[in-house]
């Protein structure tokens, strides 16, 4: 449906994007993840020509839309677009917002238009809401009204930017919700994403963006659990876990705390989840103190939303002890709170290491 072939884009001596080939099918759903500024935002802005490219060739079912003949308003109808920011009009009504662009440009009779609306606001689950004005609405509600208003236009495919990185977890959900219900009905659309999990279970294919290039593309498998390159391999883990070295004991624990909370909340774990990730790390680091003048730590946490498994790993230089066994701890109030929060605890000596691995209790009531 869409082909892109060695499309660039500089902004006066600043590439941003280097050479880009690839197409997208329809019914096809591509997520596009990859470090911020290598160009995600400007790849989508070009193929609906908000930003006119610097060189290459867009083809939407082998008609070059780079031609001088090319109608703009007729392209961005076909390629529309999902903002970060929803960008409805506050003036107007969830209704008005909806019929305005179909009424306007596609020259639908209002009341027509208006039967489509509810049908989209149907779909969206916010067909209550077409009275009321956006900022009646929470910012999941907005985002959700925003894609109804793009499927107003019966776009060919849409274009995400980021549809949910200024949303809170629980509206990230619906949203994604939403998306995902767009995808299983077959619409084609080109996602550009930090939620991992998501991009993993909604496409068909991601493309990994860095350098100004498509770094490497390919099934969400590969990309995922087996990248190539070494780039795409560090991006993946820095995004799926959180690691950090505590080498003193001096440590900046709410520094430490907030980057953890930050973690939870891309992850979308639940805040009873959360506060007993907190707890564990917080009583750790008691039971790692007197190690931590002469020993470093690694903590490292991952999740997979797949098998909601939530480890917290922890690898200590030193001798070989396993730091739980201490004879210090007998009776530890501590240790029995770690012990009710995880599933399991699991002690290995690595790699001249100490490492424990604990599996977090994820649906405690
Ligand atoms: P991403 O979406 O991957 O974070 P962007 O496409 O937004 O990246 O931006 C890529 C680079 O292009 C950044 O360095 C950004 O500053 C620059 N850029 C984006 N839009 C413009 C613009 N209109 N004028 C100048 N520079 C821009
Ligand atoms: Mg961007």
């Amino acid at each position: 449906m869409i082909r892109i072939e060695h499309l660039s884009k500089k902004f006066g001596d600043l590439t941003v994007l280097k050479d880009i080939t690839t197409d997208i099918k329809t019914g096809e759903v591509v997520s596009i993840i990859g470090p911020s500024g290598t160009g995600k935002s400007t790849l989508l802005r070009c193929l609906n020509l908000l930003e006119m490219p610097s060189g290459g060739s867009i083809y939407i079912n082998g008609v070059d839309i780079l031609d001088k003949n090319t109608d703009v308003a007729k392209i961005r109808q076909k390629m529309n677009m999902v903002f970060q920011s929803f960008n409805l009009f506050s003036h107007l009504s969830v209704m008005e917002n909806l019929t305005l662009g179909p009424i306007k440009l596609k020259g639908m009779s209002k009341p027509a238009a208006q039967a489509k609306a509810l049908e989209l606001l149907r779909l969206v689950g916010l067909a209550e809401k077409a009275g009321n004005y956006p900022d009646e609405l929470s910012g999941g509600q907005q985002q959700r009204v925003a894609i109804a208003r793009c499927l107003a236009m019966e776009p060919e495919i849409i274009l995400f930017d980021e549809p949910t990185s200024a949303l809170d977890p629980t509206m990230i959900r619906e949203v994604l919700a939403v998306i995902h219900r767009l995808a299983r009905e077959g619409m084609t659309m080109a996602i550009v994403t930090h939620e991992m999990d998501f991009a993993r279970n909604v496409s068909n294919r991601v493309l990994y963006m860095d350098e100004g290039l498509i770094y490497e593309e390919g099934a969400p498998e590969q990309i995922f659990e087996h990248p190539q390159k070494a780039k795409t391999r560090a991006f993946i883990n820095r995004i799926l876990s959180y690691t950090r070295r505590i080498s003193s004991p001096d440590y900046d624990l709410y520094a430490m705390n907030a980057e953890i909370e930050a973690f939870c909340e891309k992850q979308i774990l639940p805040k009873q989840t959360r506060n007993d990730l907190l707890l564990v790390v917080e009583e750790l680091l008691q039971i790692y103190k007197p190690y931590l003048r002469t020993a470093v730590l690694d903590m490292t946490i991952t999740y997979s939303e797949k098998t909601e498994r939530l480890e917290l790993i922890c690898e200590s230089t030193g001798e070989q002890a396993n730091p739980l066994e201490s004879e210090r701890l007998t009776d530890d109030l501590g240790l029995m709170i770690i012990r009710n929060l995880t599933e399991s605890i699991d002690y290995r000596w690595i790699d001249g290491k100490n490492r424990l691995q604990f599996l977090i209790k994820t649906n405690r009531p």
